[in-house]
């Protein structure tokens, strides 16, 4: 007689406990098997004591919080499906009509847009200020004020803020702070421990972190974080999570699980090879000005220096250079259209690098005193080896000439 199909569902198989392998294993599920009703009146998802619905965590995704915990030390974590995600589970569980959010005005583009384009339409409203004066922070936070977005270093124009003063101005007007991390990774500084043998501690209230980039590294997986060290702010983020139904695929997590072990060794060989072209690039004459934290005439280096200083490992892979205004938008754009191992795209963190160019213009309410006028190129470096990427940059300037 042919297999019953019941006997293939309700297989009595089960395999020896006791499994040990390098990676955690991948669990998918949306339904979960409770032992009894009793254990399901009982068990608590809140608390991860236990498992109750695929959306509410399984072993896979408890794991890979507990690692990112670890990683930026943190005490409880969030995942969501990408790091705009993050941002915007952050605002809108924390943001409620008539508050205000105050945002760098070299902030990531879309945690702008998210304010412009959804936020103001449920009576909350925002003002950006400058990243480099912690003094016009200080000035725009008002009764109003509900959260204060943080971003070390801005993910276009890389200026380093003096983070440590940004977050006592916040801490002293009793405002919370969320930390955009996914420049420093949980790697360049620590984000709850801003003063290590400070006497009191200083930290961010929220780090967000797009594991988009270096956690994951392969440019394959979209995926966010949200990470605290308060149980109760926890809580308030996590309602709002569950009530939005977020969550993330076991495969993409398993993908950021894989990444995790070499993060460090792949953060420092971005960064050293990231100097090195940054370095180059600035002793070049095409370029008005290069971005970097770690090159001394670039904007807020000296508080790179407080907060980071040192390296490989302290610094992304991650630079722009603005291009001298005689060059036009057509020129920069064949320059980059010329480069042969960079590739055209957005993003960053993963093995090959990336050229865009960004019209600054219409990203900013004014343009920068600090920054020299001219059309602005990011290049995020991969782990090719350096002396092929600067000779691809090489090549690529010498058709400007
Ligand atoms: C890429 C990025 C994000 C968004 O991550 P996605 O996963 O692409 O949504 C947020 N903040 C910064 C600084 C980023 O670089």
């Amino acid at each position: 007689m042919p297999v019953s199909s019941t006997d293939l569902i309700h297989h009595g198989y089960v395999p020896p406990a006791g499994f040990a392998a390098p990676q955690p294993g991948v669990f998918k599920a949306s339904t979960v098997f409770f032992p009894s009703v009793a254990a399901m009146r009982r068990f608590e998802w809140k608390d991860k004591s236990a498992y109750t619905y695929g959306l509410h965590g399984t072993p896979t995704t408890y794991t890979l919080e507990e690692r990112l915990c670890t990683l930026e030390g943190g005490k409880q974590c969030l995942l969501v499906p990408s790091g705009l995600a993050a941002i915007a589970t952050v605002s809108l569980a924390l943001l409620r009509s008539r508050d205000e959010v105050l945002i760098p005005d070299n902030v990531y583009g879309p945690n702008k847009a998210l304010a412009e384009g959804e936020l103001r339409h449920w009576g909350i409203s925002h003002q950006f200020y400058n990243p480099l004066n912690p003094q016009d922070l200080a000035a725009k936070i008002s009764p109003k004020t509900r959260l204060v977005w943080l971003e070390a270093a801005g993910s276009v124009t890389l200026e380093f803020p003096d983070l440590l003063e940004q977050v006592r101005i916040c801490r002293a007007a009793g405002v919370l702070c969320a930390l955009d991390n996914t420049w420093g990774a949980g790697l360049a500084f620590a984000p709850f421990d801003l003063q290590p043998g400070g006497r009191t501690p200083l930290a961010v209230d929220i780090s967000i972190h797009a594991l988009t980039k270096y956690p994951n590294g392969g440019g394959d997986v979209l995926m966010g974080s949200v990470i605290t060290r308060d149980e109760a702010l926890h809580m308030q983020l996590k309602l709002c999570h569950m009530r939005m139904g977020l969550g993330v695929g076991a495969n993409d997590a398993e993908a950021v699980l894989r990444g995790l072990p070499s993060l460090k060794l792949r953060y420092a060989a971005h960064d050293e090879t990231t100097r090195a072209l940054a370095q180059w690039c600035h002793t070049r004459p095409e370029f008005a000005q290069v971005l970097h934290p770690a090159l001394a005439n670039s904007p807020g280096h000296r508080h790179w220096q407080v907060l980071c200083e040192g390296g490989p490992g302290k610094a992304a892979g991650l630079f722009s250079v603005i291009f001298k205004s005689d060059y036009s938008q057509a020129q920069v754009d064949a320059f980059c259209d010329a480069l042969k191992l960079f590739e055209i795209g957005y993003s960053w963190g993963g093995p090959v690098s990336l050229v865009m160019p960004y019209q600054l213009a219409s990203m900013r309410a004014h343009w920068p005193d600090h920054l020299a006028q001219g059309t602005l190129v990011r290049f995020s470096i991969g782990l090719e080896a350096v002396e092929d990427l600067r000779a691809d940059l090489a090549a690529a300037l010498h058709l400007l000439s």
